[in-house]
């Protein structure tokens, strides 16, 4: 029997065939996925490049037995036409397609007694919000809960709350609640909710709660919540800046959210791989200018994004408070959705991705020759930080992670956030 779906009702989407998934992402195929795909005897009078094989081995070891969709040389999936569209969709229809392509931009997390439904903002019509609620989309849901979710997904326990604490699913649900509600806050700008947000996330990690379970818990968050708004009633006109070693840090980050991860034929090799290190030592120093590690992005001095670049767009205020509520109602931040981390450490990281994005809004902006950042800006950079979020292996590290947990313990992800989300 399947459990219910939790929807975010506050998002929209419906395809709208830009093919972006499908020039993004790798995609990884099951074994009977890679049989049924060579059953279909795809040659070059379907359209696939000659001398193309359909698929590939992962890795670079000839024993590796995971496999995934080939590539076009500009990094598209073998099977994307000229027109953007599926070959496998359009010809053997759309449950011949690999799962992967099936159920994307969709994400089921197991909450409890139900399974959250989230949403990949990598994908421009979830970031723009447009298409079919959610809620009229409940049939195709279902049918991809079915064939995503295990059985056994009602036994999985909570997230840790932090390194030392975990709670049962209700009152690890209740904190969540706490947080959205704090980002729902009506008329107030997004950076202000987030360090509300984060002062709070910063009180929950300080505190034990042995004693302080259901209703307990429940006035516990409201009075967390009240004291980190009146300590805060309005956005800081200064803050302390961030400290040399945070900036380091955080543009090592940066560069691990700035690249792209799906190959290109003129991203393979050694070669590759040492301009790709070349970039992330030029990160670390943070002199010279920032190497572009995907189209769009132009090379530009690394101070240059340091200046001011005016108030976010009211358009960007709702993506980014979307974009981090939709991650909190799907449990998309924390546990089984994000490298099995803490839910204190999953926020903290939200954060960090929150100013990722915003880094990436200053330098695409400035690539632009301009010093005012656009919503157009956000909308492409919060597309290209939500690509690695929870699925490049890479932020799965004990490195990355290492870096995140000391940002977050030296109290650095809210001077981060506010020195260069404005
Ligand atoms: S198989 Fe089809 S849907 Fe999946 S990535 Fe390739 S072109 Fe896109």
């Amino acid at each position: 029997m399947p459990l219910p779906l939790q929807l975010p009702t506050l998002q929209n989407w419906s395809c709208h065939n830009c093919g972006g998934c499908c020039r993004q992402h790798e995609i990884e195929i099951t074994a009977s996925e890679r049989e049924r795909i060579l059953a279909q005897n795809w040659t070059v009078a379907d359209g696939i490049p000659a001398g193309s094989p359909v698929i590939e081995r992962m890795g670079a070891f000839p024993w590796n037995r995971r496999w995934r969709l080939a590539h076009q040389p500009d990094g598209a999936c073998v099977f994307l036409d000229d027109k953007g569209l599926c070959r496998i969709h359009a010809k053997f229809g759309e449950p011949a397609k690999p799962l992967a392509c099936r159920v994307y931009p969709f994400a089921f997390h197991p909450a409890g007694r139900k399974i959250a439904v989230g949403l990949r903002f990598s994908c421009p019509s979830v970031v723009a919000n447009r298409g079919a609620s959610m809620s009229r989309q409940q049939g195709e849901l279902k049918e991809l809960e079915r064939l995503v979710v295990p059985e056994s997904a009602r036994e999985f326990p909570p997230p840790r709350l932090s390194s030392k604490q975990q709670l049962d699913w209700p009152d690890t649900l209740q904190i969540v609640e706490a947080l959205d509600a704090t980002l729902a806050t009506a008329g107030e700008p997004f950076v202000l909710k987030m360090l509300w947000s984060l002062g709070a996330v910063d009180l929950i990690d300080q505190s034990s709660f042995e004693r302080v379970r259901g209703p307990r818990l429940t006035d516990f968050l409201s009075i967390v919540t009240q004291a980190v708004k009146s300590e805060l009633p309005t956005l800081p006109r200064q803050t302390a800046p961030p400290g040399a070693i945070a900036r380091q840090l955080f543009r090592m980050l940066v560069a691990q959210y700035a690249r792209r991860d799906t190959f290109r034929s003129d991203q393979r090799g050694i070669g590759y791989r040492w301009k790709l290190l070349r970039a992330i030592w030029s990160f670390a120093a943070g002199r010279g200018e920032l190497t572009p590690l995907q189209e769009g992005f132009q090379a530009v001095p690394f101070e240059a994004l340091e200046t001011s670049f005016g108030p976010i767009p009211a358009e960007s205020e709702e993506v980014l408070t979307r974009y981090v509520r939709v991650k909190l109602q799907s449990l998309h931040f924390c546990g089984r959705a994000y490298y099995d981390v803490p839910l204190v450490e999953g926020f903290a990281s939200l954060g960090l991705a929150v100013v990722c994005a915003c880094y990436l809004a200053r330098w695409l902006a400035r690539g632009a020759g301009r010093d005012v950042w656009t919503a157009d800006d956000f909308a492409r950079a919060v597309t290209v930080v939500d690509h690695h979020h929870g699925y490049s292996p890479a932020l799965g590290m004990g490195a990355f992670r290492q870096r995140q947990r000391l940002l977050w313990k030296q109290k650095e992800v809210t001077r981060l956030l506010a020195h260069y989300a404005n």
